[in-house]
């Protein structure tokens, strides 16, 4: 099965191999009568440059979490956003697409281990944990193997996670979206119909103007952004209960106000999460009446509430 499966990934990226080669020399001459039908022209030119937006089957919403740094916890977040919004009284059937492909945490954070299945259409069946389908590059891939891929074959991986994955039906399908702002996150925003964007980062000053990069990415693509989800805000003492602010206090109120971009919610640096996620056992699952499941639950209502009520 694994084999087939990236067996797969070649084939479609060979196919494109003969697209690259220089073409015939070829001489086109464009006369101008007007200014006007120059920049009209242009705007048309990049329209069909531009990939076509297409919905996923089954897919009512797609929320992307986002991060402009690795290691602010976005993964963490993304996991016990999903676990906190099947938690909702609603009954949303909830999905999780792992994006980050040399990176990916979902297998490990969602204790899943395996190959998918393929439907007869040659789809891929995503392996559920906690009722909640997931689909990740680390299910294709050796665990302990580098993924050593060059551009093409990564944008081939992520357009087959986002178009051959048979997800059912789904209300909101969370995105883990690689960090920073490259190519895949931008063919992401263009390939489909993103419904909202949030953004995680400690209240660290570097992390936080790499948060800045995001939402403005977001905001150039037309994508909205919901907020920003400050992790690792402040330290609690599992002994004493004693708060720190570790990586200090008031730069992320700052962004948020200069951005105008509101703060969803703030997730304290706490060992059990830490735990938990090693485990994998998100801490919405294994005690959601925690301190620190409730903040994401809070979080996850407030985001679906954006989703559903806009
Ligand atoms: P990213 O996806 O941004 O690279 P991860 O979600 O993989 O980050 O988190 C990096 C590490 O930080 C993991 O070990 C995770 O368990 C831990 N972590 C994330 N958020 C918290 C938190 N609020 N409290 C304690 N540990 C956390």
């Amino acid at each position: 099965m694994f084999i087939t499966i990236l067996n797969m990934f070649w084939k479609s990226a060979n196919k494109l191999v003969p697209i690259c080669r220089p073409a015939k020399k070829t001489s086109i001459r464009i006369y101008s009568t007007h200014k006007k039908d120059d920049s009209e022209r242009q705007k048309e030119m990049m329209r069909r440059g531009l990939p076509k937006v297409q919905k996923i089957d089954g897919v009512k919403n797609i929320l992307l979490v986002a991060s402009g740094k690795g290691g602010v916890g976005k993964s963490t977040v993304a996991v016990n956003l999903a676990c906190a919004m099947k938690s909702l009284k609603n009954n949303f059937k909830v999905g999780l697409l792992d994006a980050d492909i040399y990176g990916p945490s979902i297998p490990k954070l969602m204790n899943l281990k395996g190959n998918p299945e393929l439907t007869q259409d040659d789809k891929m069946v995503p392996l559920t944990n906690y009722d909640i389908p997931c689909m990740s590059m680390g299910f294709l891939v050796d665990e302990k193997s580098p993924i050593v891929w060059r551009g093409l074959m990564v944008m081939q991986a992520i357009q087959r996670l986002l178009r051959q994955v048979n997800w059912g039906i789904l209300d909101i399908l969370v995105i883990d979206m690689p960090p920073g702002t490259g190519d895949v996150q931008l063919s992401i925003t263009q390939n489909v119909p993103v419904t909202g964007a949030i953004i995680v980062s400690t209240p660290q000053d570097i992390a936080l103007s790499d948060a800045r990069r995001g939402a403005e990415m977001f905001h150039k693509v037309n994508v909205p952004v919901y907020g920003i989800i400050q992790n690792m805000s402040v330290f609690c003492c599992p002994n004493c209960g004693t708060k720190t602010n570790i990586f200090g206090t008031g730069m992320l109120e700052n962004l948020a106000t200069e951005m105008k971009i509101d703060i969803l919610g703030n997730i304290p640096l706490h060992p059990q999460i830490c735990v938990d996620s090693d485990r994998g056992v998100p801490i919405t699952i294994n005690t959601p009446d925690s301190d620190q499941a409730k903040e994401f639950i809070k979080v996850a209502d407030k985001v679906c509430k954006r989703i559903f009520d806009s």
